[in-house]
């Protein structure tokens, strides 16, 4: 008998995101719920049926969300703040009122904030908790619909809730009252989930635990073990429900005793991204619970090779008996796009080596009846190199040495110079680099892009843009100016465009967060610069104004955690790569006579390991170096600047200093100036600018509001060191808006000065 075979989500945004456009219709009142309703119909069925066709056995549901799965849970569990509640907006309204914001007739309510689901690039909705939230199931229950949905196709599901732990891990408290204290009362609504889930014929029901997957202290591990004893014992009581226990993200060390003792029918374990998985296998596992055994990576894009998942497969067979062992996903493929089909411009030969998320439903088809024509297809493909080196690139990061990653003269040397070089006032101003994207500037790109203007045509608009934006920046006062990056609409699209080895897919997208979707382009060879690629218009900008304009640059860390990444080669090593080529591009800006470059890193963040342990050795200790590799060969009176945003910093605050850049600017504004005592504490000597007013809304920082966050600066940060800035890009703001802000912001300062 072919082995069983498991998934933990399915994409749902639709293959041509359909959700995003029908759910942004509906914000718009452009059309009604029914509709709405109508097109996640046919995308749950869609995505089931396409299970059901491989033969998939442990199908989800409840796996779709028109937002978000964490907020449907914060629903489904009745943890609803009241300020949305109070609306009196029908359930879907009230739903969007918190993950989307509201401003209506009804009322008025910012959303709830947005994080980052674990080591993805997803984004979840925080659920808050107050001292007088009640938990209960809500009437209003989509898990029970969307079974049933299921079952009127003649597909049977599992239904997939995130757990109880992870929900209450993740969530924020408002009051006195702490996760502890709200444990009872999710197990009792849980169990009484079970309970109409059995009755409306499910057979199973899963809990997805992710956060198992984090550093575990002791109180944590209690608040695991009540909630689930607790949960457990009341679904035995009233129904023969079977419950599974699904993990990912890596593996579950702290408590993988536990969670076998507990009982469960099934266990879901990650053998991609936890290390420890196969460890833990041997210290033992219940003999009559079945393993869902992760094996087919749900983040990457690339085809698994069969020998070596086979091989794994035999190892877990030690273990656990073959009977018990059910083929699985690694993680939901919700990280992943639709199909490789959809990509028509990518060669056949390519696009062979990819498997999205469809693609990996056949591999656990394949790798479940071991179908020998799959397998030796699938040999065939793995023997041969896939690509072939650049030997150019290769030379380079063989000759790499010490002295590539350290720049000369150190910090407070290159201090002095830079200070007699620039001689800039105290508290220099500047801008993180975008200015606003307004619709003639993308309809400028659009139309190159299509070929309906020549090249002559765009170059002349977007020079004549850059010409507007330095003088504007110049009757404003500030003292740093930016070029504006009118040519740019994604900053990983518009470097990886520019370099070889990269290659962009038509369709190959995956939702961020809500109705938001990125397509990451996939790292496939050996990256290196196909030619200049700002040189031209930093250059042209210069040439406009006496003042500094900086370079802009996307640091080699954040192209890199934007990508879809190779797995035959290490991070480090593509990072390195995308390092080499960034800095060419760094001497050539140089060389052209611009004297402050830029090299953002906005995402630097983004893939730190989920525990601490593994910071260091697993990406720090590579990541940290990239950077310096870019900068490290450039003159002591070249001034480097570097910015970060999306996330908080304050725990790798030293790391940071070790990139070894002249200036940093930061978000800071909204993360309630926290940093500054991070950055006190570090005697952190780069210099920085701590974001003086958020770019996200539309609202102008009066003088006195900027000057306030400013002498709040000058208790943690020396005067010597700070600069002023807005906390990110302004692309995503209006002319009026901007101008307004930006000239307070320079008032501000002035008046600091005095
Ligand atoms: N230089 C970029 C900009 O200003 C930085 C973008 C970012 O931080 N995400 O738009
Ligand atoms: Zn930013």
């Amino acid at each position: 008998m072919a082995t069983r075979t498991s998934v933990i989500g399915f994409p749902r945004i639709g293959k041509n995101r359909e959700l995003k456009f029908a759910a942004e219709k509906f914000f718009k009142g452009e059309i009604t719920a029914e509709e709405l309703e109508k097109t996640a119909k046919e995308l749950r069925s869609y995505g089931w049926k396409k299970q059901a066709e491989c033969g998939i056995s442990f199908i989800p549901s409840n796996d779709f969300s028109f937002y978000d799965n964490m907020l449907d849970t914060a629903f489904l569990l009745g943890a609803v703040p009241e300020r949305y509640a109070s609306l009196s907006l029908s359930p879907l309204e009230t739903f969007f009122a918190a993950s989307h914001g509201y401003q209506g007739a009804a009322g008025d309510v910012k959303a709830l904030p947005m994080k980052k689901w674990f080591n993805t690039n997803y984004h979840y909705i925080v659920p808050e908790i107050s001292d007088d939230t009640k938990i209960s199931l809500s009437q209003n229950n989509k898990v029970l619909s969307e079974f049933s949905e299921a079952r009127s196709l003649g597909i049977q599901t599992v239904p997939d809730i995130i757990g109880a732990y992870t929900f209450l891990r993740l969530a924020t408290f408002t009051g006195k009252k702490a996760a502890e204290d709200f444990a009872a009362g999710c197990a009792d609504a849980l169990s009484s989930l079970a309970e109409s889930l059995s009755k409306a014929g499910a057979e199973w029901i899963r809990f997805s635990e992710p956060a198992l997957v984090l550093d575990i202290s002791d109180s944590q591990k209690a608040l695991f073990l009540s909630i689930y004893k607790s949960l457990i014992q009341k679904i035995r009581a009233k129904t023969k429900i079977k419950i599974a226990l699904q993990t990912y993200f890596g593996d579950v060390r702290d408590v993988y005793k536990e969670i076998c003792a507990l009982g469960f029918d099934a266990i879901g374990l990650d053998f991609v991204e936890g290390k420890e998985s196969l460890s833990l296998l041997e210290s033992g596992f219940p003999n009559d619970a079945l393993l869902f055994a992760g094996i087919v990576n749900g983040k990457n894009i690339w085809r698994s090779d069969y020998a070596k998942k086979n091989t794994l497969l035999s190892q877990i067979k030690n273990f656990v008996p073959e009977e018990n062992i059910v083929l699985s996903t690694s993680c939901s493929l919700l990280h992943v796009p639709y199909t490789t089909q959809a990509e028509e411009k990518i060669s056949g030969d390519i696009k062979k080596h990819f498997a999205f998320a469809e693609e990996k439903l056949s591999e656990l088809a394949e790798l479940s009846s071991g179908d020998e024509k799959a397998l030796s297809e699938n040999k065939k493909l793995f023997e041969s190199e896939r690509v072939f080196k650049n030997m150019s690139v290769q030379k380079a990061l063989s000759e790499l040495t010490e002295d590539d990653f350290v720049r000369k003269p150190d910090f407070s040397e290159r201090e002095k110079i830079q200070r007699g070089v620039f001689s800039l006032p105290l508290f220099p101003t500047t801008t993180i680099g975008s200015f606003p994207q307004t619709a003639d500037v993308r309809a400028n790109r659009a139309a190159y892009k299509k070929g309906t203007i020549t090249k002559e045509q765009y170059v002349a608009f977007n020079r004549e843009k850059i010409a507007e934006c330095i003088k504007l920046q110049e009757r404003i006062g500030l003292d740093v100016l930016v070029h504006g990056e009118f040519e740019r609409n994604d900053m990983v699209e518009y470097f990886g465009s520019q370099l070889y080895g990269y290659i962009f897919t038509q369709n190959a997208w995956v939702q961020s967060y809500g109705t938001r979707c990125v397509k990451p382009p996939i790292i496939w060879s050996d990256v290196s610069r196909k030619g200049q690629m700002t040189v031209e218009w930093s250059v042209f900008a210069q040439e406009q104004t006496k003042k500094i304009v900086k370079g802009m640059l996307t640091g080699p860390v954040t192209i890199l955690n934007w990508s879809f990444p190779r797995d035959d080669i290490s991070l480090k090593e593509q990072a390195q790569q995308i390092a080499l080529a960034i800095r060419d591009e760094v001497l050539d800006l140089e060389k052209n006579g611009i004297k402050i470059i830029q090299i953002d890193e906005a995402a630097l963040r983004e893939k730190l390991p989920l525990r601490k342990a593994d910071w260091h050795k697993e990406y720090l200790d590579w990541a940290i170096p990239a950077f310096r590799l870019v900068h490290a060969k450039v003159k002591a009176e070249t001034q480097i600047h570097t910015h970060m945003c999306y996330s908080e910093f304050n725990d790798i605050i030293r790391e940071i200093d070790d990139m070894d850049a002249d200036v940093i600017t930061f978000e800071a504004s909204r993360a309630d100036l926290k940093i500054l005592d991070a950055l006190k504490d570090a005697h952190f000597r780069t210099e920085v600018g701590p974001g003086v007013y958020d770019i996200h809304s539309a609202r102008v920082p009066s003088v006195e509001e900027i000057k306030t966050a400013l002498e709040k600066m000058l208790l943690k940060v020396s005067k010597k060191k700070l600069w002023v800035n807005p906390d990110c890009g302004l692309k995503t703001r209006g002319n009026k808006e901007t101008e307004k802000a930006l000239e307070n912001l320079v008032e501000a300062a002035r008046q600091l000065r005095a």
